[in-house]
């Protein structure tokens, strides 16, 4: 697709996909091209995600960017300020006034590329997610292959010990022992117990 970029302000990009679909490489490809034109260019990833290596984004190809890490959307505010190409991966586990910073980040004229989950291990749209993909001027959804088919995956599996993880299980555990699949919706299994109701929002 051939694109043609605002000639002056800012603008929001979203890149979503489920787990594996890509989306930290492609926030990488992006901030790095953004560095090597001479931009001033930082991703910046929630604290709460301590998975890999300290001060970098890894893909799980392996991929690497030095990065910042932020607790709360504030902070993302903070350590924002200043750089023209702001890359900020696994959004939605930012708390819901990221989507404020990130609308004040772009009226000052910075270029942000917002990276993350559409859906939470239920199917259901993630955090700020929902909002983000309105508001973007730019919006790519990737999709993953299917660990069970080798179709278009579109979802991401919990497992736990091999078995879909319970519906009514907490959405955000990272570094916990359960493990994630990228499925396709055929594929998928909502993990649905006797009281749960699968009720999109
Ligand atoms: P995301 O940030 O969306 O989780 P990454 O950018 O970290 O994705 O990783 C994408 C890479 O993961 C792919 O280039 C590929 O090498 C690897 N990978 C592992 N499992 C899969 C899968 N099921 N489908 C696609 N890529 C996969
Ligand atoms: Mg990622
Ligand atoms: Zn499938």
């Amino acid at each position: 697709m051939i694109r043609t970029q605002p000639h002056a302000g800012g603008w929001l990009e979203v890149v979503c996909g489920p787990m594996f679909s890509g989306k930290s490489e492609e926030l990488i490809r992006r901030l790095r091209r953004a560095e090597i034109a001479g931009q001033r260019a930082l991703i910046v990833m929630p604290a709460i995600d301590d998975r890999y290596d300290v001060g970098h984004v890894v893909s799980h190809a392996g991929a690497k960017m030095r990065a910042v890490t932020a607790a709360t959307s504030g902070e993302v505010r903070r350590l924002a300020d200043g750089y023209d190409a702001v890359g900020i991966d696994e959004v939605q586990f930012f708390d819901g006034a990221i989507t404020n910073v990130i609308d004040e980040l772009v009226a000052g004229g910075a270029r942000v590329v917002a990276a993350g989950l559409a859906q939470d291990f239920r199917g259901r749209p993630f955090g700020a997610m929902p909002t983000l993909l309105c508001l973007a001027e730019f919006v790519d959804k990737l999709e993953a292959v299917c660990h069970r088919c080798g179709g278009p995956a579109t979802m991401t599996q919990r497992l736990v010990d091999g078995s879909p993880a319970p519906f009514g299980g907490e959405t955000i555990q990272v570094g916990a022992l359960d493990s994630y699949e990228a499925r396709c919706r055929a594929c998928f299994e909502p993990g649905l117990d006797a009281g749960s109701v699968r009720a999109i929002a």
